[in-house]
């Protein structure tokens, strides 16, 4: 049986090639992301692997679907970059990775806060440079800080027990609220109420169409001058014209963002030899009080090999026509 993965990156072979010694696999490793510029080339494959920026459209799934592809594996938790329906048509079958380690999500959401806080990105330079003076580097304490989480599904949740565990006050708003949360001293709250009394803002709900720009002029203006806002979800969530503005004019204090609206022609490239023709992300990356990384997020060791797991896993069931060992990974 053979894999075709497109997007990869030499984690990306090195994590599925260790973890394919228990399943046997034949793999084919393209570079380049899955588009109607590659999908002529493709060599007949029994299953094709993807990433959040392939783009996997009604006529790439025909021309696949010569190919004699059967199941399209997300190695994410992310779909909207699939036609599930020309798949359906075609009768293959979608399937993807649920959840991978939120903690590594929601620490990496920690790591935003503390370096945004303590500016440890700033004091690593200088000290290097021999200059050993505190200007500038002035934080604040966290513990008894109010944090408003939006979203408290399996990545909000376990930021939120962070947080308590730093002491902090902690807010949150969802469409379902999680008892366990509550039990912890997690108060649900208005989106609105919210904003305006937490100190540092997490968002941690998916991008759909009643979460697009959640964080806007109206919005930006209900928070607490000076407040941090933190985004490892989706770009999507967050106006980037208004933030800009909010951070000229002083109203938003931090920015952390591991996500960009306008990531998918920039993120996972090296790009240090280029003109990037982006003048918003410029700009937000002038600011000294925004830190931008992209997307790394999920980026750890543990979350990797989960992701390489359950694809694996997910694949051989669907081909071998078994009961899924995670059912619940199955789109079509
Ligand atoms: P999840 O589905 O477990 O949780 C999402 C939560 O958001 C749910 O509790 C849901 O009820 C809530 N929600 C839905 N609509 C809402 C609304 N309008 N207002 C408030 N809450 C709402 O998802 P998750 O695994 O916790 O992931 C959250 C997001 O993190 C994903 O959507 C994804 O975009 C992002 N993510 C980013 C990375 C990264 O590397 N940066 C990695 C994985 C996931």
């Amino acid at each position: 049986m053979n894999i075709t993965f497109f997007s990869t990156h030499p984690y990306d072979r090195e994590f599925f090639e260790k973890g394919n010694e228990a399943f046997g696999f034949s793999f084919t490793f393209f570079e380049t992301h899955l588009g109607p510029h590659i999908v002529k080339a493709v060599d007949p494959t029994d299953a094709i692997c993807v990433f959040v920026n392939d783009k996997v459209n009604a006529d790439v799934i025909s021309i696949l679907a010569e190919k004699g592809v059967r199941v399209i594996a997300l190695r994410c938790a992310g779909f909207n970059n699939v036609d599930l329906q020309a798949a359906k048509a075609h009768h293959m079958q979608v399937c993807r990775v649920p959840a991978y380690s939120p903690e590594a999500v929601a620490e990496h959401a920690l790591a935003l806060i503390l370096t945004l806080n303590r500016k440890t990105h700033k004091a690593y330079n200088r000290v290097r440079e021999q200059n050993f003076l505190l200007h500038g580097l002035l934080g604040f304490t966290l513990k008894g800080k109010t944090v408003g989480v939006i979203g408290t599904g399996n990545i909000g949740a376990s930021f939120c027990r962070i947080m308590v565990g730093m002491g902090c006050r902690v807010l949150a708003h969802d469409i379902r609220e999680n008892p366990d949360l509550q039990s912890l001293g997690v108060t649900y709250t208005s989106q609105e109420e919210l904003l305006r009394s937490s100190d540092i803002i997490s968002l941690h709900c998916p991008l759909m169409a009643e979460t697009h720009h959640l964080i806007n002029s109206k919005t930006l203006h209900w928070m607490k001058k000076g407040a941090m806002l933190i985004n490892t979800s989706r770009g999507g969530l967050i106006d980037t014209d208004a933030v800009i503005e909010a951070l000229k004019d002083q109203q938003l204090g931090y920015l952390g963002i591991d996500v960009y609206e306008q990531e998918e022609k920039i993120f996972f490239r090296d790009l240090s030899q280029s003109i990037i023709a982006d003048d918003s992300l410029q700009r937000l990356m002038a600011f000294p009080n925004v830190l931008v990384t992209a997307h790394q997020a999920f980026f750890t060791r543990e979350a990797l090999q989960e992701i390489t797991q359950v694809t694996l896993s997910n694949v051989q069931d669907l081909l071998q026509h078994q009961p899924m060992r995670h059912p619940e990974a199955l789109l079509v």
